[in-house]
């Protein structure tokens, strides 16, 4: 339960004077549904509003307040023409300029003669003062701003300033005294205000200064939401830990079989790694392992054996992936190797239904279903196993930490091990998992060629084309990218239509569509169809960024380079490059290219190591947008900036760690207050581990 001294800050924002139900709809677009979420909504610069004694003393771009009179109006003559007010004091004349006014309101608001406080920017036309739209204006005295130094925040269409300002400041009303949840040393050492006073003062900002990301009120604010997530994270490995595991040492029959029956022999990188997860899995902890690895590092391999060292003691395994393509994808290259060693694999997803399902269900509580492969339809309550001891999660950011868990909870002392394709920044890793431990396949298979990368203008589109019939005789086959514009699938859709359209026209038949709008068996279809070599160019949104293998696909085309993310770019070209053919990503972008998409696309040519790519992401977008925060599942983070507050996430994660080493139910002084900060940030789902929470 949520403590009570919280609730006014939990009451929904339209609750909130001055946002009824239209602004407060816009408001909860802005920044969320409740009051604490406007106090979360940081300004993104300040007004320094200068009050000056006259008209002559106003300097030129500077916002400013003074006193005038009211001399005159002159309505707008035409549509589109502005309204001028003439105002004068005893240095000379200045004008406020106002666009669109209709009726005379104005003038009966400020009547000729009436001593009036005018606040905005001065601009200086012809010599002469005027300010345009002003922030305020009104009767002397009665609307001057009551502070020098004005926070501005981010706005979004129809929600103005003053409301938004108006509303936050009665959230910020609204905001009690806490407790403190900060070690009383490490806060004084660091020179930090307490939660009260940061949040005032992050919307009374004094000066510039005050709205820096390591002002010492804005640490202390993204601090707190930092050991928020990270004792959350803490809680939630605690709680794994404490339940018991099992040993699991299998007598390496069946992995012997399965290394005889690869044709290659693992690498370095995939030998430790495996070490490690053996080593895990033998210890009568439970495991929680992270296995990254750069598309192409030969994750899968990895992933089996694990699962058949679980398999040789009788037990089961489960390999769950994000989409109904990956699931068949990998079962597909498994089954062989399994069929090799004995061992049953099965497959299910959401597409599998009826009898067929049902079979399913009932060899893997029997038991005869050694691994099973699927999506999250793994989730569901009726997927009962005989004995899980282990579940692999591939692509685990697409997933909540929670959802691991519940797999983990359909076996006794289940071990976990999540792999990534998505090169993380180790702060972002940090985020995202916690202190788990990590594996990477820092080496990719050998006899890997490099990708070449080419950037280019989308104006010699025409030459690509006309260079693709060639590259197909040679038995080449390509995939072209169309972009995905995240506010319109329809538009999307659109435009690898027309583009399919096209290309067929100029190569023939043997060209296809995949697009996230096709049905599962589609979407199948059309991949099985270029994987077997039916298909030459595969037209595609971004669907198949995940995983999906073809080694023969050599060449990668992105339309609209510019528009897509360095994670994301990478993801792509990792689809290429994956047989021993050489291959070749053509980057191609459309005007503008902004500065930040150029030194992207640069990043892109410079070096194919998602681990350096992922950092120069963190580095040129910022962590929240990163992976695309939203559908990548990771945190994000409302007050801290992790580029700039990346030490702090480390310092948050070793305190967190110790919190729960000394108090692991949080029952103690400070493990109250902070149950109140888990609280604050939403991280209640946390708190449900706790015995008495
Ligand atoms: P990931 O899942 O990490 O993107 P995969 O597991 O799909 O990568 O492996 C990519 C390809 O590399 C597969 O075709 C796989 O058979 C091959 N492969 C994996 N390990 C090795 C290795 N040690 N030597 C050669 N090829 C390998
Ligand atoms: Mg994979």
């Amino acid at each position: 339960m949520r403590p009570a001294i919280l609730f006014p800050l939990f009451a929904p924002i339209t609750s909130l004077p001055g946002l009824g139900p239209k602004l407060g709809k816009l408001a909860e677009r802005l920044a969320g549904p409740h009051v604490v979420d406007l106090l979360w909504h940081k300004p993104s610069g300040v007004i320094d509003r200068l009050a000056v004694g006259s008209i002559a003393e106003a300097p030129e771009g500077r916002v400013v307040t003074l006193t005038v009179r009211v001399d005159g109006h002159a309505p707008a003559l035409q549509p589109g023409r502005p309204y001028r007010i003439r105002c004068t004091d005893h240095t000379g004349l200045m004008e406020m300029v106002f666009f669109h006014i209709k009726g005379d309101w104005l003038e009966k608001k400020l009547p000729v003669g009436q001593k009036i406080t005018v606040s905005g920017k001065a601009e200086r036309f012809n010599g002469q003062l005027q300010i345009v739209h002003p922030d305020y204006y009104g009767p002397a005295e009665e609307t001057a701003p009551t502070s020098a130094t004005e926070p501005v925040y981010p706005l979004t269409g129809g929600l103005n300033p003053k409301p938004l300002r108006t509303a936050i400041q009665a959230a910020l009303q609204k905001a009690p005294k806490l407790e403190e949840w900060q070690d009383a040393a490490w806060i004084k050492r660091a020179g930090w205000p307490d939660w009260h006073t940061a949040v005032t003062r992050l919307h009374h900002p004094e000066s510039a200064d005050d709205v820096q990301l390591d002002a010492p009120h804005r640490q202390r604010l993204a601090y707190d939401e930092l050991l928020a997530n990270q004792l959350a994270l803490a809680l939630v490995r605690w709680h794994q830990r404490r339940l018991a595991g099992r040993e699991i040492r299998g007598d390496g029959r069946l992995r012997a079989a399965v290394a005889a029956a690869l044709p290659y022999t693992l690498t370095g990188a995939q030998a430790r790694s495996l070490e490690e997860i053996y080593q895990d899995m033998a210890a009568p902890e439970r495991m929680l392992r992270l296995l990254q690895g750069d598309v192409g590092s030969g994750k899968t391999v990895v992933a089996l054996m694990a699962m058949l060292n679980a398999v040789e003691t009788g037990a089961q395994a489960a390999l769950m992936a994000p989409t109904e393509i990956l699931a068949r994808q990998h079962a597909e290259s498994l089954s062989p190797l399994c069929e090799a060693a004995g061992v049953t694999l099965a497959v299910l997803t959401g597409r599998d239904k009826g009898k067929a399902r049902q079979a399913v269900l009932d060899r893997l509580i029997s038991g005869e279903i050694d691994i099973l492969v699927g999506t999250h339809a793994l989730f569901q309550e009726e997927v009962a196993f005989r004995d899980l001891a282990l579940a692999v999660i591939d692509e685990q950011h697409k997933f909540g930490v929670h959802q691991r868990l519940q797999l983990a909870g359909k076996g006794r002392g289940v071990d976990t091990l999540v792999m990534t394709a998505t090169p993380i920044p180790r702060t972002l890793t940090l985020t995202a998992y916690g202190d788990m431990d990590v594996s990477r396949l820092t080496e990719k298979p050998p006899g890997r060629q490099p990708v070449k990368t080419v950037v280019m203008s989308a104006d010699r589109l025409e030459e690509v084309v006309e260079g693709l019939p060639r590259a197909i005789r040679n038995g080449q086959r390509v995939y072209w990218v169309c972009p995905l514009v995240e506010e319109s699938e329809q538009v999307d859709l659109a435009a690898a239509t027309l583009r399919h359209a096209t290309l067929r026209e100029r190569l023939g038949e043997r060209v296809g569509l995949i697009h996230g709008k096709m049905k599962g068996p589609e979407k199948d279809a059309v991949m099985a169809r270029f994987a077997a070599g039916e298909l030459d160019v595969l037209v595609a949104t971004t669907v198949i960024e995940v995983g999906v293998n073809v080694p023969e696909a050599t060449i990668m085309v992105i339309e609209h380079a510019e528009r897509f993310g360095l994670a994301q770019l990478h993801q792509l070209r990792g689809r290429v490059g994956r047989g021993s053919g050489a291959s070749t990503c053509l980057l191609l972008w459309y005007q503008p290219l902004g500065e930040t998409a150029r030194e992207r696309l640069q990043v892109m040519k410079d070096t194919e190591d998602g681990f350096v790519i992922a950092e120069k992401d963190l580095q040129l977008r910022g962590a929240g947008e990163v992976l695309g925060t939203r559908q990548s599942g990771l945190p994000e983070f409302r007050l801290a900036d992790l580029a700039e507050h990346g030490d702090l996430l480390a310092t948050a994660r070793d305190d967190a760690r110790l919190v729960i080493e000394r108090d692991p139910e949080l029952n103690s002084e400070r493990g109250q207050n902070l149950r109140v900060l888990l609280y604050l940030f939403e991280r209640d789902a946390a708190v449900k581990y706790l015995r008495s929470g």
